[in-house]
């Protein structure tokens, strides 16, 4: 997918002014509240107009001013899934899905509601009304209506934000399944740095309703690896849990952790911040801490005071943030090797 976007949008003392080419199937618009990303995207979606410019779409104007092209949101192909689900009241979960497909071009529909039940897993759902659905099943009902119109591109502006925690990462793979299974390629909003790096490769950078950049979601998680708020967090996606001992032994590439938390299904999400490993230059002969790996310094970089290190183990990586004082004592640098030391509380399971 390629999006051309040269457009200006005044609302009020507000502007919005971009000027960006995109391209990719996994992308992200981040950036703090009131940056002009919901505005950004229901000019895409046509749902309001841009005072100037023009959105192309695959090399294909949806509007174009000095053209006077402004093609009606129906036939954009554009899906949408806000924050809030929207669910039509009167209608049962299949009138719901079946709204967009009923009312998208024959030669479109690649996607059926058999494939797409399937998929986010709603087909003992189908016949009930969605008032008394939970917030997790109404999310899921509305991804799927907007997979079923067949879009080109599907627009989520924070679909995830009023969820909590738990529900949040349990609808996260339904919503990168459906979206793989399908091949639609989506721009995705959110002002959660995590968020990003799971449901992103490409990030746009929004600010005061100019593009501020353009880089990968990894890229942009180590831009910010040093803040003192929040410093840089390992995301670990792990495998095949075993129960030891009352803790749960994770695949991780060719390694296993030790994790206090855990269940058993067989992959999980889990967070380790950067602050929470410890380096060791030689074998440390006894520590209670579980997992002790022996790894490689892949390189290093300064990050608002600290040094991060990015550590290779076996196929995977790993970033530990350390004090600059620490790595000149025990000369770290890149190339050689390390024991990293994590406790099994430090993970945090998401999802
Ligand atoms: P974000 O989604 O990044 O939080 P928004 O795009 O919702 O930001 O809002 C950006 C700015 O545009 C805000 O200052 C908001 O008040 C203004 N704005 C958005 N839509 C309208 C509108 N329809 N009328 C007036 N102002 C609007
Ligand atoms: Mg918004």
């Amino acid at each position: 997918m390629e999006l051309t976007v040269t457009l200006q949008k005044v609302f009020g003392t507000f502007s919005l002014d971009v000027d960006f080419v995109v391209r990719g199937e996994r992308i992200g618009i981040f950036g703090p509240s009131g940056s002009g990303k919901s505005t950004l995207v229901s000019l895409i979606a046509g749902l309001n107009h841009p005072d100037r410019g023009r959105i192309l779409l695959d090399g294909e104007p949806v509007f174009d001013k000095a053209a006077r092209i402004d093609i009606p949101t129906d036939l954009r192909r554009i899906g949408m899934v806000f924050q809030r689900p929207h669910l039509f009241p009167h209608l049962s979960v299949r009138g719901n899905l079946l709204y967009g497909f009923k009312r998208s071009n024959r030669a479109h529909r690649k996607i059926t509601l058999n494939d797409l039940v399937e998929v986010l897993q709603i087909g003992h759902l189908l016949d009930r009304g969605v008032k008394n659905l939970s917030g997790g099943e109404k999310q899921r009902v509305a991804i799927g209506r907007a997979v079923l119109s067949n879009p080109r591109l599907l627009l989520m502006d924070e679909p995830l934000s009023a969820l909590d925690d738990t529900l949040k990462f349990q609808i996260i793979p339904f919503l990168t399944h459906t979206c793989e299974a399908f091949h639609i390629p989506y721009l995705f909003i959110s002002h959660s740095l995590t968020e990003m790096r799971i449901m992103a490769d490409r990030v746009l950078l929004m600010d005061g309703g100019r593009m501020a950049g353009q880089m990968g979601a990894e890229e942009l998680a180590r831009a910010s690896a040093g803040e003192r708020t929040r410093p840089y967090t390992n995301l670990l996606r792990l495998r095949a849990p075993r129960r030891v001992d009352g803790l749960h032994a994770y695949k991780w590439g060719d390694r296993e952790l030790l994790i206090s938390g855990g269940d058993d299904n067989p992959e999980a999400l889990f967070e380790l911040p950067s602050t929470d490993i410890i380096i060791f230059k030689r074998h440390p002969e006894a520590i209670s801490a579980r997992n002790l790996l022996k790894c490689r310094v892949a390189g290093t970089f300064e990050t608002n005071g600290r040094i991060a290190l990015e550590l290779e183990c076996g196929t995977e990586h790993l970033v530990a943030l350390v004090v600059k004082e620490a790595v000149r004592e025990l000369a770290i640098t890149k190339g050689i090797k390390v024991y990293a030391a994590i406790k099994a509380t430090a993970f945090r399971q998401l999802g």
